[in-house]
């Protein structure tokens, strides 16, 4: 396909939520010619004074073009309403940009050739922007076909042929996402408890949090070479510092059940032998062979 021919193609988006709405947007700012569906077929009003064409039925959506974009609630959602018009998906790639496991994108994978699964890390404000990114994985074909339309969302990774990654990429990445912010939390009661407010905290919040991306990668490193020699600290020096937090915790009154998992952890490392190693050495007990 062609620089102009990519600029110029039609793409469908089926489902006009919170997201759909933004890819769609971004498709239509983009000059691509958009046709959309929601099953609230008024949801489509703001899009279609923008240019959109509403297509009266999901078999219609599908058919307008050679690129098929979804993004529902769920993917009982998607089974329900793209499920029933498979057979029109032929000659079409399927994008399904639907949160769900690597099982049900491989379920989905199975109902055309062309299908690429999709993770949106980002909000609908930052859709069309650099910094929304999407992970991609299933037929590399289908995703190369697709590329520079697809990168209008945002920067686009592709992951290879396994169409569940992109999924796993997902929730693998939103655990980080939340393991952080209930770490800001707890950190945030902590100190609001001694009249600090949360706003004077984030900006050191923020700029820890900088500095253990740094771990990470060390700790990546230590992780593939399956050895974890205590470069910055050992289990016990983390272990010492943690029963701070539960104190302080149940001292200000605050839950400790955050910090007191924390500790047990490590705690459990240590009794299965990992004395004096690095902190990374906890991905045995994840992986379930400590
Ligand atoms: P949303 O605003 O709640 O929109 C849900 C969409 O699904 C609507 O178009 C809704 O149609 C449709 N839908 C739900 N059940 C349906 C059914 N049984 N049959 C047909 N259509 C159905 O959700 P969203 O925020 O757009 O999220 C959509 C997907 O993007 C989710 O999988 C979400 O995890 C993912 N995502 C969202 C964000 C975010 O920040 N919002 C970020 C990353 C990923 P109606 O309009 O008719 O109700």
């Amino acid at each position: 396909m062609n620089n102009e021919s990519v600029s110029n193609e039609s793409v469908t988006v089926i489902g006009l939520g919170l997201m759909g709405k933004a890819l769609a947007t971004a498709l239509l700012k983009a000059g691509h010619p958009t046709t959309v569906c929601n099953r609230t077929a008024a949801k489509a009003d703001d899009l279609v004074a923008k240019g959109a064409t509403l297509a009266p039925t999901v078999g219609d959506a599908i058919r307008a073009s050679s690129l098929v974009i979804v993004c529902l609630s769920d993917v009982a959602a998607v089974r329900d309403t793209v499920g029933p018009h498979r057979a029109d998906l032929a000659g079409r790639t399927l994008v399904n940009l639907t949160s769900g496991t690597s099982d049900e994108a491989r379920e989905i994978a199975g109902w055309t050739p062309e299908y690429v699964d999709g993770a949106i890390m980002a909000i609908p404000e930052v859709i069309g922007q650099p910094e929304a990114f999407l992970l991609f994985s299933g037929s590399p074909t289908a995703f190369e076909k697709h590329e520079e339309t697809l990168k209008r969302l945002g920067t686009a990774t592709f992951f290879g042929t396994d169409p569940g990654l992109a999924s796993l990429y997902d929730v693998a990445l939103l655990g980080i996402m939340w393991g952080m912010l209930n770490a800001f939390l707890h950190g945030a009661a902590l100190l609001g408890a001694a009249k600090v407010a949360a706003s004077d905290f984030a900006p050191f919040a923020n700029q820890w949090v900088s500095s253990v991306t740094g771990f990470i990668t060390a700790y990546a490193a230590q992780i593939d070479r399956g050895s974890y020699p205590p470069e910055d600290a050992a289990l016990e020096t983390h272990l010492a510092t943690m029963k701070y937090l539960v104190r302080e915790s149940a001292a200000a009154g605050i839950d400790t059940d955050w910090p007191a998992r924390i500790q047990a952890l490590t705690e459990r490392a240590i009794d299965a032998g990992h004395s004096g190693t690095s902190y990374s050495s906890l991905i045995e007990l994840f992986r379930g062979r400590a």
